[in-house]
């Protein structure tokens, strides 16, 4: 496989991306992670920083940075996949503002260590707008704004604005309003995946490529070529977690897609502005997401892709042309100005979605067995967050991340399939349907509502 073709940012990285250093044989460590994509690499990352002496072993069934920590929108925002609302439901007010502020945090923590390494990944803390773009949106726009002022979240952290300002940042068509926090950088993914595998190989981690994981027990990690044996096992594959043993329903792998236009003239810019490169996005039910990228491309992307019976993965549904149509024309009538813009790239990957779609991160310490996952689409800073309390949580050192309320938490499984695939297709189906209704009717959609409710998200 030629891993360039994977997506804009592979085509782009300054890497030849060839697979390096496979398992030799049996060996034996103090920590065994499976999964190189951000996940495994933070985790190893703080791990060997904590304890230099650490013997810590990364395998990757492909290459760092192969999965949605290479492919994805280049977000690194402190936004986490359950909101304020539904942590407090789920373990008290002060826990969930806890849990936010740690991801604000996260923001910053990420952008110190890619300078303190020297990882170009085009970092630009530039924020997110989020534009309300009919009356029905700016309903849900005040409806963020007010969830957050209940928690204590102020205008320094999201802000109202009124369609001049919102137009100001993001020259959008049909902008009524919007919502603005600082708590976002744009990266390049594939440089930061990429560089942060360089980071860690330097501090001695071995992290061995083209190396597949079969089987994973307490003590164990088996895989063709070789056995790890380790005190702890930390599993950090994401979206790829049903194809292990097991674990089938643990986490559902849904497509998200995304497009990238060739580089667009200044001329064009003018018009559309986002010149501090904040992220964008807007209050549709079925998310859309994009970034000025430091060459001048629009990349934007989004759901809509169907969930594939089984949980199945496969490199074909990386491409959904009925897709990227979608996403051309949603992005030409945000942007009128790009509409004669060429589409260079066209991906997608697996994002993975937990039963109830609240990222989790923990340790069993009789066993040895650690995991975090879950991120829905919110996982670059995340996992950053995740690398810290499970490295804090081998080490046996409260840094008060360990007690965060994602800490532990176990999502329950996913129904058995065909029920698996009908619920999750029905809730894609309806999130766009309802937004086309809304669109014709201007009115708020009760059946995206239900529908949300019984995803749980
Ligand atoms: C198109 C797209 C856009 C996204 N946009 C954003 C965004 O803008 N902002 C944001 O915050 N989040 C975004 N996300 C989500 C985010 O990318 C993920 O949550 C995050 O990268 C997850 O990192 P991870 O390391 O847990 O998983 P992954 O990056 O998927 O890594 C898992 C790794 O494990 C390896 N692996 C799996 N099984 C095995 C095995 N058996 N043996 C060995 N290795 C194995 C895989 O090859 C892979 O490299 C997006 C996701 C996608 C797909």
């Amino acid at each position: 496989m030629d891993y360039r073709d994977l997506s804009l940012w592979h085509a782009t990285v300054p890497d030849d991306l060839t697979p390096r250093a496979p398992l030799p044989g049996d060996v034996t460590a103090d920590v065994a992670v499976v999964g190189a994509g951000l996940t495994g690499l933070w985790t190893a990352y703080y791990l060997l920083r904590e304890d230099p002496s650490l013997r810590v072993v990364v395998l990757e069934s492909d290459i760092a940075g192969f999965g949605a920590s290479g492919r994805n929108g280049g977000w690194c925002s402190a936004l986490f996949p359950a909101s304020l609302s539904k942590l407090a439901r789920m373990a008290g007010r002060d826990a969930a503002i806890a849990m936010y502020r740690a991801m604000e945090r996260t923001v910053d923590e990420v952008g110190r260590v890619v300078a303190d390494e020297g990882i170009d990944c085009h970092w630009a803390k530039g924020g997110t707008i989020r534009l309300a773009r009919s009356a029905t949106q700016l309903a849900r726009a005040h409806e963020d704004i007010a969830e957050a002022r209940e928690f204590g979240f102020g205008e320094e952290d999201l802000r109202l604005l009124s369609a001049d300002e919102a137009r100001a940042v993001a020259g959008a068509t049909s902008v009524v309003g919007g919502v603005y926090t600082p708590h976002c950088a744009a990266i390049h993914p594939a440089r930061l995946a990429r560089g942060l595998a360089g980071a860690v190989r330097q501090r001695g981690v071995a992290l061995h490529e083209g190396t597949p994981v079969t089987e994973l027990a307490p003590g164990r990690v088996v895989t063709p070529l070789g056995t790890v044996r380790a005190r702890y096992v930390i599993r950090a594959t994401e979206g790829y977690t049903p194809l292990l043993p097991g674990l089938h329903r643990a986490i559902a792998p849904v497509y998200s897609l995304m497009i990238a236009t060739e580089p667009l003239p200044e001329t064009v810019w003018k018009e559309i502005g986002l010149a501090d490169r904040p992220t964008f996005g807007d209050y549709r039910h079925l998310i859309i997401y994009g970034q000025r990228t430091a060459d001048g491309r629009l990349a934007f992307g989004g759901r809509g892709a169907p969930y594939h019976l089984g949980s199945v993965i496969r490199p074909e549904f990386d491409q959904v042309p009925r897709v990227f149509t979608a996403l051309r024309h949603t992005l030409t009538e945000l942007f009128p100005a790009t509409a004669g813009a060429e589409i260079t790239h066209t991906w997608g990957g697996p994002l993975g979605i937990p039963r109830d779609w609240c990222a989790s991160v923990g340790l069993d310490r009789a066993t040895g067995l650690g995991w975090a996952g879950g991120y829905v689409g919110d996982g670059v800073a995340t996992t950053n967050l995740a690398g810290r309390t499970l490295a804090g949580l081998v080490l046996e050192q409260d840094s008060g991340l360990t007690r965060l309320p994602w800490v532990g938490h176990r999502s329950r499984h996913w129904e058995t399939e065909p029920l698996r695939w009908l619920g999750m297709n029905a809730g894609l189906q309806t999130m766009s349907w309802a937004d086309r209704r809304e669109e014709r009717t201007g009115r708020q959609s009760r059946a995206a509502q239900v529908m949300g409710h019984f995803l749980g998200h």
